[in-house]
C-alpha cells in the first residue's frame, strides 16, 4: 500500500477545515483531580459501555469505565483514544488498565498545564485552520475565539418551546434565552419573533451556519403542518406532551427555521444516522430536499447505518453536501464503504470531515481516523487505477479544504 502512505502523509499535511467540535475548556479538565477520566468522560467510550439510550442521568465512575472497557476491546469508540493517547503522549499499551492510568493522567495533566491544547495538537498538530463550534450547552451565545472558531446556530431547543418544561435531548429550553435577553413570549407570534431575533443575534454574531441533531429525539419526518395546529401545541404554561401531540409543532418549526436560514443564507448541518428509534434515515429528508433547493444542507454521520443513502441523494440533489464527521469513529470499515460510494457519486465534491469532540484528544483520535479512512479509500482507488495518485491527493485536499469552504461561503472568513 505505496499510494496509502503517501496519501496519509499528504492528508496529515493538509490545511484543514474541522466542520464539527463540542469542544469543551482546558479549566474542565484541570479542575478535575483524576484528568484522564475526565478526558473519557466527554468521550464516546461510555457511549459503547452503556450504550447511548442508557446514559443520560447515569453516573459513571473510573472503576466503570475500568470493567467496561476489558469487555470491548476492538470498539472504534474505545480504539480512536488509544490512537490518540499513544501518538499525544507515547501511550504504549493496547489497552488502560489500573496499572497505567496514572502514569497516562499525570503525562496529560502536564500537557494542559504547559500550553494551549488547541494550538498545540488542533492548530500545529493536525494543521487545523478553521473550526465550527457547536455549543449545544449556551443557546444564542456566539462569543467565540477568532479568527480560529466559528460559532453554529443551534435550533433543536426552538422545537421544545411550545412549554417551559419541556427540553431538547440535552435538556435545553429557549425560555431561559428568552428570559436572560428580556425578550417576552406570550403567544405563538412572540415565539416566533423570537426566533427571527435569534438567527439576526446569529447574523451579527458571526455565526457560519444552522446546526440540528434533532434525530436523537424524534424522526426526521416533517410534514407540512398549518400553523394553526401548531398554534394550538403552544402553552408555555403547560405541563410537557407526548411526543405524538407536539410532531406538528415541531415540523413547523423546523420549516420555520429553515424558512430562516434561508432569508439569512446559512447553510444547515443536520444529523442523521443514530438516533431516537432509528427514524433518522438520511431519505426521510428527501422531501425537503424536493422543497428546500437554495439551502445548502450537509447530512452528517454518513446516515450509519443508511451509509448509501445520502450518497445517493447527492446525485439527485446538488445542494446535498456529506459529512463524514463521526462515522469513522463508529465504525472505520463503514466510513471507508461510504467514502468510497461518495466519492464516486459526487467525483470528490461536496464531501467533508469533522471532529466531533469535548477535547483535543478526542480531536486528534477522531481526526486520525478521519485521515485513515480518506487515505484508505484514495488509495484503493488508486490501486484500482479508476483515479491517478494526482488525482488522490487533489480530492484529498477537496475534502479537507475547498469542500467546506464552499459549504461555509464567506462567513467563515477563511483565506485562500
Ligand atoms: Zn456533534
Amino acid at each position: 500500500m505505496e499510494a496509502y502512505e503517501e496519501l496519509f502523509s499528504f492528508l496529515f499535511e493538509c490545511e484543514k477545515i474541522d466542520t464539527h467540535e463540542h469542544l469543551l475548556s482546558s479549566d474542565h479538565y484541570l479542575q478535575s483531580n483524576d484528568i484522564l477520566f475526565a478526558v473519557l468522560e466527554r468521550s464516546y467510550l461510555p457511549w459503547i459501555i452503556f450504550g447511548a439510550r442508557d446514559l443520560p442521568g447515569r453516573t459513571v465512575t473510573r472503576q466503570d469505565l475500568l470493567e467496561g472497557m476489558k469487555k470491548v476491546p476492538a470498539a472504534a469508540f474505545y480504539r480512536y483514544l488509544i490512537r490518540a493517547f499513544s501518538s499525544m503522549y507515547g501511550f504504549e499499551g493496547e489497552f488502560l488498565s489500573e496499572e497505567n492510568w496514572n502514569s497516562l493522567a499525570e503525562a496529560i495533566r502536564e500537557c494542559y498545564l504547559h500550553g494551549n491544547m488547541i494550538e498545540k495538537w488542533l492548530v500545529r498538530y493536525l494543521n487545523i485552520k478553521k473550526i465550527v463550534w457547536d455549543r449545544y450547552w449556551l443557546m444564542g451565545n456566539f462569543l467565540v475565539d477568532r479568527p480560529l472558531f466559528s460559532p453554529v446556530l443551534r435550533i433543536d431547543p426552538l422545537l421544545y418551546g411550545y412549554s417551559r418544561q419541556a427540553g431538547d435531548h440535552d435538556g435545553k429550553n429557549p425560555f431561559p434565552y428568552a428570559d436572560e435577553t428580556g425578550i417576552s413570549v406570550r403567544n405563538f407570534d412572540d415565539y416566533l419573533a423570537l426566533i427571527d431575533s435569534l438567527f439576526r443575534k446569529g447574523v451579527e454574531g458571526g455565526v457560519c451556519a444552522v446546526k440540528c441533531a434533532i434525530a436523537y429525539n424524534r424522526s426526521l419526518s416533517f410534514e407540512h403542518v398549518d400553523r394553526k395546529k401548531a398554534e394550538a401545541v403552544f402553552n408555555p404554561a403547560g405541563p410537557v406532551k407526548p411526543d405524538s401531540e407536539i410532531k406538528g409543532f415541531q415540523d413547523y418549526v423546523f420549516r420555520y427555521c429553515l424558512e430562516k436560514a434561508r432569508e439569512h443564507q446559512f447553510p444547515v448541518q443536520i444529523h442523521t444516522g443514530p438516533g431516537y428509534a432509528f427514524q433518522s434515515d438520511p431519505s426521510r429528508l428527501g422531501t425537503i430536499f424536493e422543497e428546500y433547493r437554495d439551502i445548502k444542507i450537509s447530512l452528517f454521520h454518513g446516515g450509519f447505518p443508511w451509509v448509501g443513502e445520502p450518497g445517493a441523494m447527492a446525485l439527485f440533489y446538488p445542494n446535498l453536501y456529506l459529512d463524514l464527521v463521526w462515522l469513522p469513529v463508529m465504525s472505520p470499515s463503514f466510513a471507508v464503504m461510504a467514502l468510497t460510494e461518495w466519492i464516486e457519486a459526487t467525483g470528490g465534491s461536496r464531501i467533508m470531515v469533522g471532529g466531533d469532540s469535548w477535547n483535543a484528544e478526542g480531536v486528534v483520535g477522531s481526526f486520525l481516523f478521519n485521515l485513515e479512512c480518506i487515505a484508505e479509500t484514495l488509495a484503493r482507488l488508486v490501486d484500482k487505477k479508476y483515479i491517478t495518485l494526482s488525482t488522490a491527493r487533489d480530492i484529498g485536499k477537496m475534502i479537507l479544504w475547498d469542500n467546506p469552504r464552499e459549504f461555509f461561503g464567506s462567513r467563515l472568513q477563511v483565506e485562500g
